[in-house]
């Protein structure tokens, strides 16, 4: 039951060497292309960026904003000054509520965010709601609700793309065209989504879309904050430190254009080059088909699954993203006997707390799957969890 093209595209992964690896929601594994990307820059071109002269300085700073423009390529914004390099998902969010949403909100103002959401879509939006008296809205992320929510008071509606639990994938382009009709705002976190769903920026009109290098088979420490360039232009800086300005004294400093107002220190330089490695080497497979193969994978996964007894399941249909748990086994047990046997699952509230208690449940087991995955992993996972269970039962 081989795949030829999963089967090369396997090949590229030398962690699944000894590894049976169903977590790549938490992150995903690495390309050796990215691997030797950063290799190259620690071992041999070890350089700053907008800063030194030096021949290896003048070329990483090209390279950094050559993976500025495969990013705005790959999401399809307008230009790559509405990218801005960030450590995460969770920064670009957090640069979103505190320089946008805090100097906006007034008391009372409202801010929608689903539940479905992962906490780092959840916290910012609590933390400068506090800050602000603005009030946090909880909608069940159906586009007939949001209708019901919106009001002349709504400035920012935030949602997944994918729910890393349930693998819901909301219709963001009708959602983009409600908020819209109320002059709110749509932040929509890319996290879980953007490895397994084209994204367009501009076609679904998303004003700010976060996401992390490291759940697209790039490196960890860096993430994207994309943003419509008129509302970057006008929010407040984020961090204070090098190359964020144009002039500084002790009276004050005036402000660098976009995107590097955004970007106040050393940026992520080995990440930014391992990941422009990533994107390049992404645009050589023809997507329809690996994703085809995976859906095969998923429902081979969903069917095997589905003859354990007692077990429920929390996902949409067709996601790689499998979340279910087992009556009265606790997903910890299972995740450590899983374990030692080199199969990495992921076990607890999978950082969804408010949706774990909307499931009714204190945790769940989730595998989730990605094209380099294989019907031998599957198997091999569950015949120990099979095992597994008759040993706790
Ligand atoms: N949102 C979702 C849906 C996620 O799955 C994750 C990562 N688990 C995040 C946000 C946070 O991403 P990061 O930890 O890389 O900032």
């Amino acid at each position: 039951n081989k795949h030829p093209l999963a089967e090369i595209f396997r090949a590229d992964f030398p962690a699944l060497d000894n590894n049976v690896y169903l977590d790549s929601a938490a992150t995903a594994l690495k390309p050796q292309t990215m691997i030797n990307a950063t290799v190259e820059y620690y071992a041999h071109h070890t350089a700053t960026a907008q800063r030194s002269l030096h021949q290896d300085a003048l070329k990483v700073t090209a390279a950094i904003d050559e993976a500025r423009q495969s990013v705005a390529d790959f999401i399809h914004s307008q230009s790559s000054h509405e990218i801005i390099w960030t450590r995460g998902t969770t920064e670009s969010i957090n640069i979103i509520a505190q320089s946008y949403a805090r100097p906006l909100l007034q008391v009372n103002d409202e801010i929608i965010v689903s539940e479905l959401e992962h906490h780092s879509n959840l916290l910012p939006w609590l933390i400068v709601a506090k800050q602000t008296g603005a009030k946090l809205i909880k909608w069940s992320a159906e586009v007939n609700e949001l209708s019901s929510l919106l009001s002349n008071r709504t400035k920012i509606v935030a949602i997944t793309q994918m729910s890393n639990v349930t693998g819901f994938c909301p219709d963001l382009a009708k959602i983009s065209q409600l908020v819209h009709q109320y002059n709110a705002i749509l932040v929509v976190d890319g996290a879980q989504g953007v490895v397994h769903q084209p994204i367009d920026v501009t076609a679904l009109n998303i004003d700010f879309y976060a996401f992390s290098a490291h759940k697209l088979y790039g490196p960890t420490g860096l993430g994207v904050l994309y943003g419509k360039q008129h509302l970057l232009e006008r929010m407040d800086v984020w961090q204070g430190g090098g190359k964020m300005l144009k002039n500084a004294s002790f009276l004050g400093f005036e402000v660098e254009e976009l995107p590097y107002k955004f970007e106040a220190g050393t940026q992520n330089i080995a990440g930014i080059l391992g990941f422009q490695a990533t994107l390049l080497w992404l645009k050589k497979w023809d997507e329809a088909q690996l994703d085809c193969y995976l859906k095969q994978l998923v429902n081979y996964a969903e069917s095997k699954l589905a003859q354990l007894k007692h077990i429920q399941f929390y996902q949409v249909k067709n996601s790689p993203i499998i979340s279910f748990t087992i009556e009265n086994i606790h997903h910890n047990d299972i995740a450590i006997l899983l374990s030692e046997q080199n199969i990495a699952i992921r076990t607890g509230e999978l950082c969804a707390k408010p949706l774990m208690d909307k499931l009714g449940c204190h945790g769940v087991m989730r595998i989730s799957l990605m094209p380099y995955n294989n019907q031998q992993d599957i198997d091999s996972f569950i015949s120990a969890l099979q095992n597994a269970i008759e040993l706790l039962t």
